[in-house]
């Protein structure tokens, strides 16, 4: 058996002391005789999963208990329209526009109200954060939205922003679990498991009671999308994605492992700042964005020369390390180097790409 170091944007890397204790349970979960991928949602081993899963996020997380917690299907996509939905009782809401994430989503809530763009950094190809301290926004507005930390680009907040009271929705596809969070500030709080967390399949909400309408702002939203429906159902309204909770369940207590997020914070920092300095330095190598704004999850890079990117790829993957290509939006490079990317993945990585500037001078 050979692992490759594996930087994919999504599904990413998974903790492989996971993947082996899913591989042993795999005919005969505690045994029940039989896999989780085969067991009743109703059963009550599945119950303990799903109830271990919640708990221990909330542990991780410090999720307050006025917070619902739900694992939904249809991906962070789905929920572009389940916000505005649940949400737009008043019907606005502002968007910040910092990558194609947010963008869609602001397309999605155009659908269902008025969704006001309050700032973008479209003129710079998303490569900063905008100053988030003075935004129009209107106390007619229903939420701020913001994608937290943008994929493509490699761009995070490091400061939430300024929402003149106004409740804050976040999508945190990529960088879900990767530090410390305060819940009570946001309204809701989402992501695809994808990126940071689990199989692909399971989008987490994580919503203040009180936003949960009693019935969807907008009429006629399909059961499936009614945050009610789902959180009073405990995600069990209808069939889960069994088996991706389960794993997720896994990884949450791989974090516990690990030292939680404080821990997790501290090791993102490391493995990122050796790419990041590296960077730096480099005379072929160039990272893409603002350093203020640099993601601690996604890292793009270019050299600047189309084909000389192509090449790296092309030998960084013969070398094994697999999905360096940028986003086909931007090209260039991207290095994903989520929770579960060891920090000797990142280390191998710079050793590759100093033997790479070496030849290629
Ligand atoms: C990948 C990603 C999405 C889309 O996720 P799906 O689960 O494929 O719908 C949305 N937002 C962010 C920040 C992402 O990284």
């Amino acid at each position: 058996m050979s692992r490759v170091y594996n930087f994919s944007a999504g599904p990413a890397v998974l903790p492989e002391e996971v993947l082996k204790e899913a591989a042993e349970e795999m005919l005969d979960y505690q045994g029940t005789g039989m896999s989780v991928m085969e067991m009743s949602h109703r059963s009550k081993a599945f119950d303990q999963i799903i109830k271990d899963a919640e708990q221990d996020l909330r542990d991780l997380m410090g999720i307050p208990d006025n917070y619902k917690v739900m694992f939904l299907q249809g991906g962070a996509s789905q929920q572009f329209a389940a916000i505005p939905m649940n949400l737009m009782k008043k019907g606005k809401a502002g968007y910040i526009i910092t990558g194609q994430w947010a963008k869609k989503a602001y397309q999605e809530a155009k659908k269902y109200g008025e969704a006001v763009e309050l700032a973008s950094s479209a003129d710079k190809t998303f490569s900063y954060i905008p100053d988030c301290t003075d935004l129009p926004i209107t106390e007619d507005m229903d939420y701020v939205y913001i994608c937290q930390n943008n994929t493509i680009y490699g761009t995070v907040y490091k400061e939430l922003p300024n929402t003149k009271g106004v409740e804050l929705v976040a999508d945190v596809s990529s960088c879900f679990l990767s530090e410390p969070v305060d819940v009570s500030k946001y309204g809701v709080i989402y992501g695809g498991v994808q990126k940071n967390v689990g199989p692909a399949g399971v989008v987490i909400v994580i919503a203040r009671e009180d936003l949960i309408p009693e019935t969807p702002a907008v009429e006629n939203t399909p059961t499936m999308l009614n945050w009610k429906t789902q959180a009073d159902a405990d995600s069990l309204y209808n069939t889960p994605p069994c088996y991706g909770i389960y794993i997720c369940g896994k990884v949450f207590k791989w974090l516990k492992k690990m030292g939680g997020l404080e821990a997790m914070k501290a090791l993102n920092e490391k493995k990122a700042a050796i790419l990041y300095d590296y960077l730096d330095q480099s005379e072929l190598f160039k990272g893409t964005v603002e350093k203020k704004d640099r993601s601690l999850m996604n890292v793009p890079f270019v050299t600047g020369d189309k084909d000389l990117d192509a090449k790296f790829v092309a030998e960084a993957k013969a070398a094994g390390f697999e999905n360096l290509k940028g986003h086909r939006t931007v090209g260039g490079m991207r290095a994903s180097i989520y929770n579960a990317m060891p920090i000797e993945g990142v280390q191998a990585l710079v050793e590759f790409m100093k033997k790479f500037e070496a030849e290629n001078k």
